[in-house]
C-alpha cells in the first residue's frame, strides 16, 4: 500500500472487532489506579500488531510504532478507567462488576485507540514518523497525564504533538466536534475550616458563631464572581459540603465546608484562588472568627492549539465531509487532563458524537443509564489515525 489509506473504509471493516474490544472493557470496568485487565488487554493487543509496550505510571501503557518513513512522533490518548457508579443500562454487555461502571466512555477511547492502532500498524511502511498511543490509567481520580509524562511518556523519541477524544452524549453519532482555544477548565478543589468559639445557644454574645460566619463566607464567595470576575468570562466557587454544629442548644465553635473553583482563563484561576483566601480570611477575623483554608491544585485548564485544532478539523472534515463536523461553540466548565499533556506539547482534544436516541437513552455521562451508539466507535479509530497522520505529514 502506498499513500494514505483510506481509513475510514479500513475501520469499517474491523467495526466489530473494535465493538467487541470495548464491550469486554465495559463488562470488567476497573477504578482508577488498578486497570490492570485493561492493561493487559491493551498490551496484548498492541503486541500482536508488532507495536512495542511498556508499562507507565503504575497502570498506563505506553505504545510505540515506528513508521517506516523518516518523521516526527504524534501522540495519541486514550483514558482507560472506570467511574464508583452502578450500571442500569440493562444491556446484554453490562457491568459485571457490582458498583463500578464505564459511565464516562472511557471504554470507548480504550477500544477506539485500539482501532487506531490497528489501523495504522497495517499502515506501518508507509507512516511518515512514529506514532506513541498513550492509555492513560486514573483521568477520573488524581490524574493519569502527569505521572506518564513524569515518567517520560513524551521523550524518546520525542512527542511533537498530542491528540485525543471524548465520547460526546450531546453530539449525534456520526460527527465530530471541535473547538480551538480555551476549552475544559482549570479546578481547584477546597477544604476550609472556619475557627470559632462555642456558648449556649442563648448567650451568643459570650461565643462566636462559626456557622453565621461561615454563612457570610459562602455568600461573599459569590459576589466574588459576580463583581470580581469579568462578566464575559467564565469562572465559578461551588461550596458542596458544609458541616457545623451537633447539638441543637449550643453554638458551634467550629463549620468545615468543601467545594470547587472552576476557571477557564489562567490569570482569572490566580486571581479567584486569591480572592477566596482574601474573603474568607477577611469574613472571619471580622467577626472574631479564624479561617484555615486548603486550596488545592486541580487539573490544569484545557486549552487547544488553534493551529492543530485546525489541523484536525481538516482532517475530519476530509474523512467524514465537512458537513459531519459539529462546532462547539461553548467552552466546558468540567475538567479533563489531557490539558497537562496540552501544557506540555501543543494538540487538540475533540468530540465524538455518540448520540443517537432511536437506539439508546440520551443521558449525560456519569449516568447510570449511559451508553453509546457504538457505529461512533469506528469513526474514532479513523479520524486518531486520520488526524496522526495529517500531522505526520504536515512535520514533515
Ligand atoms: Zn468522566
Ligand atoms: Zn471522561
Amino acid at each position: 500500500m502506498t499513500g494514505t489509506p483510506d481509513f475510514l473504509q479500513e475501520a469499517q471493516k474491523i467495526k466489530d472487532e473494535i465493538i467487541q474490544l470495548r464491550r469486554t472493557i465495559h463488562q470488567h470496568p476497573e477504578l482508577g489506579q488498578t486497570e490492570t485487565e485493561t492493561q493487559k488487554l491493551v498490551e496484548a493487543y498492541l503486541r500482536k500488531l508488532g507495536i512495542t509496550t511498556r508499562r507507565i505510571a503504575g497502570t498506563g501503557v505506553l505504545g510505540l510504532l515506528e513508521g517506516g518513513k523518516p518523521g516526527t512522533t504524534v501522540g495519541l490518548r486514550a483514558d482507560m478507567d472506570a467511574l464508583k457508579i452502578q450500571e442500569r443500562t440493562g444491556v446484554p454487555y453490562a457491568s459485571r462488576r457490582p458498583g463500578i461502571m464505564h459511565a464516562c466512555g472511557h471504554d470507548c477511547h480504550t477500544a477506539g485507540l485500539l482501532g487506531a492502532a490497528k489501523l495504522l500498524a497495517a499502515a506501518k511502511a508507509d507512516v511518515p514518523g512514529n506514532v506513541k498511543f498513550f492509555f492513560q490509567p486514573d483521568e477520573e481520580g488524581s490524574g493519569g497525564a502527569a505521572p506518564m509524562i513524569a515518567a517520560g511518556g513524551l521523550e524518546n523519541p520525542q512527542v511533537t504533538a498530542m491528540f485525543g477524544a471524548h465520547v460526546n452524549s450531546g453530539i449525534p453519532a456520526g460527527y465530530v466536534g471541535m473547538r480551538p482555544g480555551k476549552y475544559y477548565a482549570a479546578s481547584n478543589p477546597f477544604d476550609i475550616t472556619i475557627r470559632g468559639v462555642g456558648a449556649h445557644g442563648a448567650h451568643p454574645d459570650l461565643g462566636v458563631d462559626a456557622i453565621a460566619v461561615a454563612c457570610q463566607a459562602v455568600g461573599a464567595l459569590q459576589l466574588c464572581i459576580s463583581r470580581e470576575t469579568d462578566p464575559v468570562d467564565a469562572a465559578l466557587i461551588s461550596v458542596c459540603t458544609f458541616h457545623a454544629g451537633n447539638q441543637r442548644n449550643a453554638l458551634a465553635d467550629e463549620a468545615v465546608l468543601t467545594g470547587i473553583i472552576r476557571t477557564l482563563d489562567p490569570k482569572t484561576r490566580i486571581k479567584t484562588v486569591a480572592a477566596v483566601r482574601r474573603i474568607v480570611d477577611g469574613i472571619a477575623g471580622s467577626f472574631g472568627a479564624t479561617a484555615e483554608i486548603n486550596i488545592h491544585e486541580g487539573y490544569p485548564g484545557l486549552i487547544n492549539d488553534p493551529a492543530m485544532t485546525e489541523l484536525a478539523r481538516r482532517s475530519v472534515g476530509a474523512l467524514l465531509g465537512e458537513d459531519k463536523l459539529f462546532p462547539i461553540t461553548q467552552p466546558s466548565l468540567g475538567t479533563e487532563d489531557f490539558g497537562i499533556f496540552l501544557e506540555h506539547v501543543k494538540g487538540c482534544f475533540y468530540q465524538i458524537g455518540v448520540a443517537n436516541p432511536a437506539k439508546t437513552p440520551t443521558v449525560s455521562l456519569h449516568n447510570s443509564e449511559f451508553n453509546v451508539d457504538e457505529d461512533a466507535l469506528p469513526i474514532l479509530s479513523a479520524a486518531h489515525s486520520q488526524v496522526a497522520w495529517d500531522y505526520l505529514l504536515s512535520a514533515i
